[in-house]
């Protein structure tokens, strides 16, 4: 099996990204959650560009990426879970519930610390939330999680293969929980008692503070819930709720200039 994730894994990752994002594009069409508060057209421009600008920085930057490092610790035999003598498929499941933890930590981390508030907010000050929303990060975001991620596969000794079902399995679940996308409201209650959902998600991009720093998760709910960061609803409603930041209710948000030079820009 592990085999077969390395061996394939552009392909898995191309055809799961652009499956996903079609399908998620459509469904956003036919079954919409809310209106939106700006056209299309140039948030997706500036969306999609800061997508293949990541893609470009993280290839140039970091020679060796997660699924590198992973391979790295395995021929040195170097983490903690290199050190249990377990099933394969226990380090791999394992692997990826430890990393799904860190990545809610480090969301955590990046909206209570000033400096990397300035950064992650550049995915916050989204005018609308759709499944565009979850690809819209800084290049230096994007550098910092790739550098951290790295750390952990390396001090967890995480295998190749839970690295890239981890990193498939989190680009998919969080093009889904921005997506605006409106479930039976049953089926989400079901869901989130595992998954983040799109109404779980969307609470953390409301301009509301204490709805800002709730809901942190991108894959398992499970973490939200058991260090008491979890918000079940938005206090004005899902289709009422203002989204993104309360100092950015204009247009430029949409504008990729602005959102790259959001960080260094004077103000909160
Ligand atoms: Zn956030």
């Amino acid at each position: 099996m592990e085999q077969f994730f390395i061996s394939n894994e552009g392909a898995i990752r191309l055809a799961a990204f652009a499956g996903l994002l079609t399908l998620f594009i459509l469904a956003e069409a036919l079954w919409p959650r809310r209106d939106r508060a700006l056209g299309r057209f140039q948030r997706w421009t500036t969306n999609g560009l800061m997508t293949i600008l990541n893609t470009v920085a993280l290839r140039v930057a970091v020679p060796v990426l997660a699924v590198g490092a992973a391979g790295f610790a395995q021929r040195m035999d170097v983490g903690l879970l290199n050190m249990l003598d377990v099933a394969q498929w226990v380090t791999v499941l394992a692997a990826i519930i430890l990393l799904d933890a860190a990545i809610y930590a480090q969301h955590l981390i990046f909206h209570h610390v000033p400096v990397l508030w300035r950064i992650h907010r550049v995915h916050h000050v989204d005018r609308d939330i759709d499944v565009t929303t979850a690809l819209r990060f800084h290049p230096v975001e994007i550098l910092l999680s790739m550098v951290i991620k790295i750390a952990l596969v390396v001090a967890l000794g995480a295998p190749p293969a839970a690295v890239i079902i981890f990193e498939v399995l989190l680009n998919g679940t969080a093009m889904f929980n921005h997506a605006n996308l409106r479930l039976p409201l049953g089926f989400d209650r079901a869901l989130r008692w595992l998954i983040v959902t799109p109404d779980m998600h969307r609470v953390h991009h409301s301009v509301r503070v204490p709805e800002t720093n709730s809901n942190f998760g991108f894959n398992l709910s499970l973490w939200d819930r058991l260090f008491g960061t979890y918000k079940d609803q938005p206090d004005d409603g899902h289709t009422s709720m203002t989204i993104g930041l309360s100092e950015f209710q204009d247009d430029r948000p949409a504008r990729l200039g602005f959102s790259l030079w959001l960080p260094f820009s004077k103000g909160p």
